[in-house]
């Protein structure tokens, strides 16, 4: 316990938000999910580009030019080291998770989709991991299909299974749903699908801070995910993609730095990873990245994955005990979320409260709709859980409830 304490302090002592006051309150931040904090590595990598090597990258033959561009393209490796990629060429820098995903769903699935074919995604996809598939289901005539959940928030493997047919081109996966936790097998997923030759895309947006990924393990074509939750600077984000499949796609937008040579005739485009680079990239971000993977590698996903995994175990249990609070998301494997309503209290209220005494958590609907829609309730009150984040101020957000429910 003590030296559990020693651990978290030094985390903690890392992360210059948490020293602030939020209502005369010390900030308790449970918003994890939506975006995690920064620790000042990441903030002082992001400033340094900026003080002492702010240039273009890729074009200049000057020294800040070369020093940005050798600083952003170490951290193509840095992710590739990361994820276990085969090649850095298939580290795509992209705006995001969000980025990611339209890029696939505009370069690949243009070329791939036609009239009559299924794209299958699940009940529990973000917003991000919905909409880019219904406009290319539009635009094509083509059909989406939904993988059920159970009222524990797991996915029906069964009917996935069953879903999957001659008609199916493409199947896009949440490894860890924001709304309610789970963890999804992926890896059993896309061994299904290849079986059938289809290819996957897992959005990783909430599980790369979570667990390690190897891309090359689970076999995936795609995997994407944003910088932004897990420690990293906003506007950055990362899609792995096959080299095969990158190969073979058309370029998502044209501009500088994603050709080799321009006539009003012609363009030839560049090679990967440019092709998919169009314009100056978020260079600062990029970097930033570099700095926050560096920041989880030095704490190690063992002790993160148990901390986090204790914090939920210990919420869960404190928070089970108060009368007319239920759970969304019961599934049996979780990550560190705990997404719950209270009877008769409207979580948007529940939030305000919570804000008043310094703690911070998402309510709404979590860009999941018909996550929501399938609970029957009009959004939940989530607390997401991060490496910095203790029991002391689960505690806090216990007593906080308690209030809330005096007040109503
Ligand atoms: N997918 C999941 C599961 C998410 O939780 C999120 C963000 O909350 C996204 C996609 C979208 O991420 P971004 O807004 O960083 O593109």
């Amino acid at each position: 316990m003590s030296e559990t304490l020693v651990d978290i302090e030094s985390i903690r002592a890392q992360f210059p938000i948490l020293q602030r006051e939020v209502n005369g309150k010390p900030l308790i931040y449970f918003d994890n999910g939506a975006t995690s904090q920064k620790p000042q590595s990441v903030i002082n990598a992001i400033n340094h580009y900026y003080e002492y090597e702010n240039s273009n990258i890729h074009r200049g033959v000057h020294t800040l030019s070369q020093e940005a561009t050798s600083a952003y393209e170490e951290v193509r490796k840095k992710v590739q080291k990361f994820i276990n990629a085969e090649h850095d060429h298939e580290i795509i820098f992209t705006s995001g998770t969000t980025g990611g995903i339209n890029l696939v769903a505009s370069s690949f699935g243009e070329n791939l989709i036609r009239k009559g074919d299924e794209i299958l995604i699940t009940a529990m996809e973000h917003h991000s991991n919905i909409v880019p598939w219904q406009m290319l289901c539009e635009r094509k005539g083509a059909h989406l299909k939904v993988v059920p959940i159970s009222k524990e928030g797991e996915l029906d493997l069964e009917e996935y299974e069953r879903l999957i047919g001659p008609k199916t081109e493409l199947i896009s996966l949440v490894h860890v749903s924001n709304s309610l936790g789970t963890i999804n097998p992926i890896k059993k997923m896309i061994d299904i699908a290849h079986a059938q030759n289809i290819p996957v895309l897992i959005d990783g947006a909430q599980a790369i801070h979570h667990t390690p990924v190897d891309v090359q393990e689970l076999d995936c074509d795609f995997y994407v995910f944003s910088a932004h939750k897990m420690y990293g600077p906003t506007g950055v984000g990362v899609l792995y993609g096959k080299e095969e499949l990158l190969n073979d796609m058309a370029p998502y937008q044209g501009g500088g730095d994603m050709i080799k040579n321009v006539t009003f005739e012609k363009t030839i485009y560049n090679d990967l990873p440019h092709k998919f680079e169009a314009g100056t990239p978020n260079i600062a971000g990029g970097i930033g990245l570099g700095a926050a993977i560096d920041f989880i590698n030095s704490i190690g996903y063992d002790f993160i994955i148990q901390h986090e995994a204790e914090l939920s175990r210990f919420a869960t249990s404190q928070l089970r005990d108060i009368k007319g609070l239920r759970f969304i998301g019961t599934a049996k494997e979780r990550a560190g979320l705990v997404s719950f309503v209270l009877d008769g209290i409207h979580p948007y209220d529940t939030g305000v409260i919570l804000d008043k005494l310094g703690l911070a958590l998402r309510t709404g609907h979590h860009c999941t709709q018909p996550v929501m829609t399938f609970f029957e309730v009009p959004g939940t009150v989530r607390a997401s859980f991060a490496v910095y984040n203790t029991k002391q101020e689960v505690a806090r957000l216990v007593e906080g409830i308690d209030r809330v429910k005096r007040m109503f």
